[in-house]
Parts: structure tokens; sequence; C-alpha cells
């Protein structure tokens, strides 16, 4: 177990509502502009964002432009760590099935660039998510 590793981070801010936080392939890929060594890439299969190890600085620019926060850093790796979708097949959506919570599932990626709308800081998807639960 390395759950620091992980590319899906699981917060909880107020006890009782997790916020499970990863990249959702924003359309226009805001991470993959800002990288100044063209560290990063765009799946053309599945449209995930590539991390190339050889080519990331940890500059950590990826970061900044990405709306969420998303891309994550971890002792032992010398890149930042972006959900791949494990290349078309996602290990996290079959775990979740298998020990029965079905709390995952794949979808098509929606055309609609609202889809951005979901990249937010952990911290403001919480707030939010808080707000609805507690008030
Ligand atoms: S941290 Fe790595 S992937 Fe991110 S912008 Fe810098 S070099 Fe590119
Ligand atoms: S959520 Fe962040 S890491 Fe994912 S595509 Fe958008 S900018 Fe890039
Ligand atoms: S799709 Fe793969 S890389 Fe992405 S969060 Fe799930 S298990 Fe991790």
């Amino acid at each position: 177990m390395w759950p620091s590793a992980s590319r899906i981070t699981i917060y909880e801010y107020y006890p009782g509502a997790p916020i499970p936080h990863y990249c959702i392939q924003c359309p226009d890929y805001p991470c993959v502009s800002a990288c100044p060594t063209k560290a990063l890439s765009v799946d053309q299969l599945t449209g995930a964002v590539l991390v190339d190890p050889s080519l990331c600085t940890l500059c950590l620019k990826c970061v900044e432009a990405c709306p969420g926060k998303v891309p994550k850093t971890t002792r032992g790796k010398s890149h930042v760590l972006i959900c791949d979708l494990c290349f078309g097949d996602p290990a996290c959506v079959r775990e979740c099935s298998r020990v029965g919570y079905n709390a995952l599932k794949t979808v098509k990626k929606p055309s609609n660039t609202g889809i951005k709308h979901y990249a937010k800081p952990p911290e403001l998807v919480a707030e939010e998510f808080g707000r609805k639960i507690y008030m």
C-alpha cells in the first residue's frame, strides 16, 4: 500500500464526507500547455494526460495551471503523478466493484466543455458538499 502515490487522493475535511480528487481530463488541458519541458501529453485513445518521467523537472507549473491543482508529488518519485486512466482499463473502478461498493464507473468523456467545472481544489469541493449536507 502506498496511498500517497495513488492518482486518486481522498480528502476528508468534514467527518463522514470523503472527497475523491483526481484528473478529469479538461478539454483544453491547461496542464499540458503549461509544461515547459513537454513532459505531458494526451493519450489519443483515452484522453488521459500522460507524464514522461524522464522529462519532468518537478517545476510544478502544471499544478499552477490545473484548475483543481490535481498533479501530485510524493516522496520517492521525481515526477508528478496524474491519473492515466490505466490506459483504458481503470484499476480503481475494477477494485471498487470487486469489493462491492460500486461507487465508480467508466463513462465516455462528455464533449461538453462544462466538464472543467468539476476540476476544483478539494477544499472547495468539500466546502460545497459540506454546505449541502450540513446546512
Ligand atoms: S512538474 Fe513536470 S509535468 Fe509539471 S510542468 Fe513541470 S516539468 Fe511539466
Ligand atoms: S484536471 Fe488538471 S491535470 Fe487533469 S487535464 Fe485538467 S489541468 Fe490537467
Ligand atoms: S484510472 Fe488507474 S491511474 Fe487513474 S486513479 Fe484509477 S487506478 Fe489510478
